[in-house]
């Protein structure tokens, strides 16, 4: 990449970028500029051109169109705009450095798929005289810092957070900053609604927005009321209808909130945390596995999956399933809640996921695709490793042969029939779209002759 860089004016300029780091608190690049007296440019770019990105899902996009308007809004309170481009990043970085006269660009890492971008960009920044600098992102541990004792990544999730527990902790969160200093020039800048992020004909997004509030207040507000009320019954997770869980899967996936912050407020408030903190390891874990293994939403984790004979055509079985009309309670139920609210109980994700693999036939990149679309929390670690959790071809997963049956977990952890009564009473008056026997033993027959 050659980026040419024409020679600063007197007033020197530290330009921030902002990708999933959605927040001021915890914010290290964010905080290092507050050093530079001579301004600070915050900038977001949304890269819809660059093939290395995943384009982002309907609900996802939803949600950064609010998250950007609370970010303007506490950016704002500090006397900075935030700055809104859309393009490539290795056109538009050097672009705006170059407009603001930044002698430093900053931002937070990303272990994804965008990472070796980011390096050819600082590369090339760097080769035109910028400083560049770049701090830890959204994990509690850089991925390179947990390692077995022959130095190669783990891949048994145990194993992995007891490294990651034993003998490290998460850094301390840092202070949102108190005052930036704005550059003294007008820097062009685009106005989010020409995004056209939110759905407008149709509006499909009011269950979505009334269930939710993005932005960093409110991600503190969620963990807050969490571990005043919530974190006490959180043994009770695997009840849909008991809504026990945090709820912030989101605010993480956005960068509302990092997972420093979470990690420290929940153990100053003592009590019996361990499970939580431990959930907060199975995304510490799926994101460690896609820097080192990724990306995980094309490949089978265990390449002796490559020849199973998943169907992967969208077919009938597809549509009801993704329409909550499969006549299984608990996945209709799920189905609806993640169609109406952009989000999905943990335990019935798993189950509709398994019902989607392994009795409908069809290949996870199918279903995954369809949770990427409609997840508020879609996220490009997260979403594939647990559906190849599910499907039995990723890290540390399911053995293939556990085939959950939808109507005992329904009968188990929807005992009363609250959850599938709120989002789907009307799935006990459909045909159920297969047979639960005959489908398991297809799957397993298939399994077999994998294994064989
Ligand atoms: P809590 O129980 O309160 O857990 C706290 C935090 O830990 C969560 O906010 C989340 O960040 C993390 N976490 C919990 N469980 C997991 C897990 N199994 N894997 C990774 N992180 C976890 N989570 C996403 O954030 N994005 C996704 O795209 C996503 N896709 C999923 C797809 C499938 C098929 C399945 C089975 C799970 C998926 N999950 C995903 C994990 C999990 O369902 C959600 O993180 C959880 O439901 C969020 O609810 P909560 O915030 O109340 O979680």
């Amino acid at each position: 990449m050659d980026i040419q860089c024409e020679p600063y004016d007197s007033e020197m300029t530290t330009l921030v970028w902002l990708r999933d780091d959605l927040r001021l608190s915890d914010n290290a690049a964010l905080s290092a500029a507050a050093d530079d007296a001579d301004g600070v440019v915050v900038l977001y770019l949304l890269d819809e051109v660059s093939e290395h990105l995943r384009p982002l899902g309907g609900a996802a996009k939803w949600w950064l169109h609010q998250s950007l308007r609370a970010l303007e809004h506490s950016l704002g309170q500090l006397g900075i705009p935030l700055v809104l481009r859309r393009g490539a990043a290795e056109e538009l970085i050097p672009a705006v450095a170059r407009a603001c006269g930044a002698d430093r660009v900053l931002w937070n890492r990303r272990y994804g798929a965008a990472r070796d971008h980011d390096t050819k960009l600082k590369t090339a920044l760097r080769q035109s005289g910028v400083v560049v600098r770049s701090y830890p992102g959204d994990l509690l541990f850089e991925p390179w810092t947990i390692a077995t004792r022959t130095g190669t990544p783990y891949q048994v999730y145990s194993a992995f957070w007891r490294a990651c527990t034993s003998g490290h902790t998460p850094a301390d969160p840092l202070p949102a900053p108190k005052q930036l200093t704005s550059v003294q020039r007008d820097i062009e800048s685009e106005s989010l609604d020409s995004w056209l992020l939110t759905p407008a004909n149709p509006d499909w997004a009011a269950g979505i927005s009334s269930r939710w509030e993005p932005g960093e207040c409110a991600a503190h507000r969620t963990l807050g009321e969490f571990l005043e009320d919530r974190v006490q019954r959180y043994s009770r997770r695997d009840f849909p209808a008991e809504e026990t869980g945090s709820e912030l899967s989101p605010h993480l996936r956005w960068g509302e909130i990092s997972p420093r912050e979470v990690w420290h407020q929940t153990l100053s408030t003592g009590g019996h945390v361990g499970m939580f903190l431990s959930e907060l390891g199975w995304r510490e874990f799926a994101k460690h596995t896609a820097f080192h293994f990724g990306p995980l939403e094309q490949r089978n984790l265990n390449a002796r999956f490559d020849t199973f004979p998943w169907i992967v055509e969208r077919n009938a079985g597809f549509d009801a399933w993704k329409f909550g009309r499969t006549g299984f309670g608990i996945v209709d139920a799920g189905m609806q809640e993640l169609w109406q609210t952009g989000f999905m109980h943990n335990r019935v994700r798993m189950i509709a996921a398994s019902l989607l693999t392994k009795n409908l036939g069809l290949d996870w990149r199918i279903g995954e695709a369809w949770f990427w679309d409609t997840l508020v929390d879609a996220d490009e670690a997260s979403n594939p490793f647990n559906w190849q959790w599910v499907a039995g071809c990723g890290a540390d997963a399911a053995p293939y042969f556990r085939i959950f049956n939808p109507d005992l977990q329904q009968k188990k952890f929807d005992p009363d029939g609250a959850y599938v009564s709120k989002w789907a009473p009307y799935s006990m008056t459909l045909p159920k779209i297969i047979d639960l026997k005959t489908t398991r033993a297809d799957a397993l027959q298939a399994y077999h002759a994998l294994v064989r």
